[in-house]
């Protein structure tokens, strides 16, 4: 049986027609229902990890088929919707022993690992993925689809609460007015804390007061060096551009932390001498808990539907790829219909 996918050719998103994936012992065939467009999109297009497969790791979809299983496992798994971790062990590939970080338990380091739709793995932008069920999350049924699509995203943002005594740090700053900067925001403001989210876009910037977080407007540029005298304890870098950074370390105050989200493709040309002048933790930050996303969710304490910009058919996903690098653009989604 072959299904539809896109996979990266050159700098473009090609529609292919490939077999679907082949099942390993506990791996499960999932049909994606929804997917979205992240920048780790757009970036794989420019070249991050010189992906060639189908990229397309936030998704919810539809347990079809688990492989190897017993009766009573695989009754447990088809026909629910699910969301799934990116990050494939060496374990489920049946690598013994254990790499020395995977022993560890930190399996989202793992030595081997392979990543939905951005390290040697196919992702959501086609019919069908394949992923361990280890790897997968029951989707309540509270939880619509337009939701469940922003658990890997929201997750990741939640990773923060994971990496950092939330309790100690009264208020933050949030730079950057994109997707992850917006989760990132509505987090740490469900966490009980004062957040101010900086950002160049006025209309990113109304979301976010949509969502109860105060904002500032700033440039974007190095004129914000001289200009933004504000000072936090905890700021959280989510531009996505190398130019934040700069800005971040100033605003971080002295033995304060410095949480970095950003994974831009290329090199940030920034002083590194306000870090140790000012003694800064900086934490580098990437994907987070999903249970802690999806409580998120369930309580409606997080709404990112107001993110969704535009909805595109699975097979248009050259368009959608295109419209979510236009100005002013959030969340564009792809439906497998
Ligand atoms: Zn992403
Ligand atoms: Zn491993």
């Amino acid at each position: 049986m072959k299904m539809i996918g896109f996979a990266v050719r050159g700098r473009k998103l090609v529609k292919v027609r490939k077999p679907l994936p082949r099942l390993r012992p506990g791996w499960a065939l999932i049909r994606v229902r929804l997917a979205e467009i992240c920048n780790t999109d757009v970036e794989i297009l420019r070249g991050y990890h010189a992906f060639r497969g189908t990229p397309g790791h936030e998704f919810v979809g539809e347990v079809v088929e688990v492989g190897g299983v017993s009766a009573a496992a695989r009754k447990r798994w088809v026909g629910k919707r699910v969301a799934g971790e990116i990050n494939v062990r060496c374990v489920a590939y049946g690598f013994r022993p254990l790499c020395a970080f995977c022993k560890r338990g930190l399996i989202t380091h793992c030595e081997r690992r392979t990543v939905l739709g951005i390290v040697a793995h196919d992702g959501a932008f086609a019919e069908y993925l394949a992923l361990p069920v280890e790897n997968l999350h029951f989707v309540p049924n509270s939880v619509s689809d337009e939701k469940a699509v922003f658990i890997e995203p929201l997750a990741a943002a939640c990773q923060i609460l994971d990496q950092i005594d939330i309790r100690r740090f009264p208020s933050a700053a949030v730079l950057g007015d994109g997707k992850l900067a917006q989760l990132v925001a509505m987090v740490l403001k469900a966490a009980g804390l004062r957040v101010v989210l900086y950002g160049k876009h006025a209309s990113k910037l109304a979301l976010a007061r949509d969502a109860g977080v105060a904002t500032k407007r700033v440039r974007g540029d190095a004129s914000d060096l001289a200009r933004v005298k504000d000072n936090f304890r905890l700021v959280v870098e989510a531009t996505g551009s190398p130019t934040g950074l700069a800005l971040a370390q100033r605003m971080t105050e002295p033995r304060g932390t410095l949480l970095l989200k950003s994974t831009f493709h290329g090199a940030a040309p920034v002083e590194t001498w306000p870090i140790v002048v000012k003694e800064i933790t900086v934490v580098g930050s990437r994907c987070g808990p999903f249970a802690k996303a999806i409580a998120l969710l369930r309580s409606s304490k997080v709404d990112p539907t107001p993110l969704i910009s535009r909805t595109f058919a699975l097979k248009d996903a050259p368009q959608a790829i295109a419209h979510a690098q236009k100005r002013g653009v959030m969340k564009v989604l792809l439906r497998n219909n």
